[in-house]
């Protein structure tokens, strides 16, 4: 397969951004060899700037539900910018999205659209520290929030612990404003709510953690969680930026039928386009300038042409039997897989949940960071230098999940499947 074009492209992007990316994972560090440089994606397919074509299990790292350039979405999107792309200034378009939003899910009375993931998790942080007047936030180890100061923070040497920061640059208070505790470890959620009484503003979790492979997380864990919050007076903020619009459209709180206090959105809601949200009950969002004391603000935010992206896939996802068949054809791709690895007696297995899946090199059940076999990466390796030789497109990283879109054929299935298979009997050398 010939990629000279984009070796050539990435030397030149090199001497322009640090490691030649605008986000680090794009890199291949863990991979190894040479990005891939893109030039247009259609349904479940990529095609690279030397013409080479894939099956895309990345889809921009989870917000392509419906794959490439759904023409539903590109419609909208032409529509609005036909008449301007930008105002600074209300539009009805916001109104159309939140009320596909707020109308479709229990668990949300008023929402504040931002222009990323990060954002959202930065805000939803600072309005839960404003409405409760504390500073401390609890967060899980293998959970990722994006590159959030507060959140840019791993474990230390004890259980629960004020974790070190995973960045150079994250000032040392707040680091200290952050408790770090393992995943389906509820002893040491209580434990750090003694330990620190009226000062944890609120618990931040991945409800279904997809940043660290898939780590399993219990629903009575998740449950609790919300218990012992709201006994201590904290909040308890779900990031649904990967899962929110995935797992169903109310998300990991509809699929688990457990409401928390805030929740945060990203990737989906935004159609391909950079948007974020984050949203709670009225009383909460009553706190949010310019109705409250808790400021955040935006120039692109709202931006009409994302709302516009953004309407056009959310009503895609209202449509019924979407889920359920994206759930079925994911299920029944990942079986084939399965039984390939189970029938060869492979340490291998992969996790799902819904159209989520991850390719895991063991046999054991993984439900925190640490339990992940780096091991397994360099079969990881191996496997995404074949696959790319066949034409299957994953992210560059063994720690990151694969996602099926609703644009993904049985055929496309089919293929990558036997693809995989093939890869994996290249891995364990059969
Ligand atoms: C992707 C992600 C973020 C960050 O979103 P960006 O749009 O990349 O800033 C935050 N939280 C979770 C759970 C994510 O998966």
């Amino acid at each position: 397969m010939n990629r000279s074009r984009s070796a050539e492209l990435f030397e030149t992007a090199k001497t322009y951004f640090p490691g030649g990316v605008n986000s680090p994972v794009r890199a291949f560090r863990s991979v190894g060899g040479t990005p891939l440089f893109i030039k247009q994606g259609d349904g479940a397919y990529l095609t690279d700037e030397d013409n080479n074509t894939f099956i895309d299990f990345c889809l921009s790292w989870g917000p392509l539900i419906l794959g490439h350039n759904n023409t539903r979405i590109r419609e909208k999107v032409w529509e609005t910018i036909n008449r301007g792309t930008s105002f600074g200034a209300p539009t009805a378009l916001e109104n159309e999205l939140a009320d596909l939003i707020l109308t479709n899910n229990r668990f949300l009375e008023k929402i504040r659209f931002v222009s990323s993931g990060t954002e959202a998790v930065m805000s939803a942080i600072r309005l839960a520290r404003g409405y409760t007047g504390r500073d401390k936030i609890l967060k899980f180890e293998g959970c990722y929030h994006g590159h959030v100061d507060s959140l840019l923070v791993k474990a230390g040497s004890g259980l629960v612990t004020f974790g070190n920061s995973s960045s150079a640059g994250v000032p040392k208070g707040l680091v200290n404003d952050t408790l770090v505790v393992p995943l389906n470890r509820i002893d040491l959620v209580k434990q750090a709510f003694e330990e620190y009484p009226d000062q944890i503003a609120a618990v931040i979790i991945e409800p279904i953690p997809a940043n660290n492979g898939l780590l399993q997380v219990s629903k009575e864990f998740l449950f609790c969680l919300g218990c012992i919050a709201r006994k201590n007076g904290a909040l308890l903020i779900f990031d649904e930026v990967i899962s929110g619009f995935r797992v169903g459209f109310e998300g990991a709180a509809g699929l688990y039928n457990i409401a928390p206090d805030i929740i945060t959105y990203g990737k989906i809601i935004g159609g391909g386009f950079p948007v974020g949200a984050y949203g709670a009950s009225r009383e909460i969002m009553s706190r949010v300038s310019p109705d409250g004391d808790v400021y955040q603000a935006g120039t692109l935010s709202g931006n009409p042409v994302a709302m516009s992206a953004g309407i056009a896939a959310l009503s895609e996802c209202l449509k019924p039997g979407f889920y359920e068949q994206l759930d079925d054809k994911t299920r029944r791709f990942t079986e084939k897989i399965e039984a390939h690895s189970q029938s060869r007696n492979y340490p291998f297995r992969i996790f799902r949940i819904g159209s989520i899946f991850w390719l895991a090199f063991t046999r054991a059940d993984i439900r925190a960071a640490e339990e992940i076999d780096p091991a397994g990466m360099d079969k990881f390796k191996v496997l995404h230098a074949f696959l790319l030789e066949r034409g299957v497109y994953f992210g560059p990283s063994g720690y990151e999940v694969g996602f099926v879109s609703a644009a993904h054929s049985e055929t496309d299935l089919d293929t990558a499947a036997a693809a995989i298979c093939d890869g994996l009997d290249l891995v364990y050398g059969q």
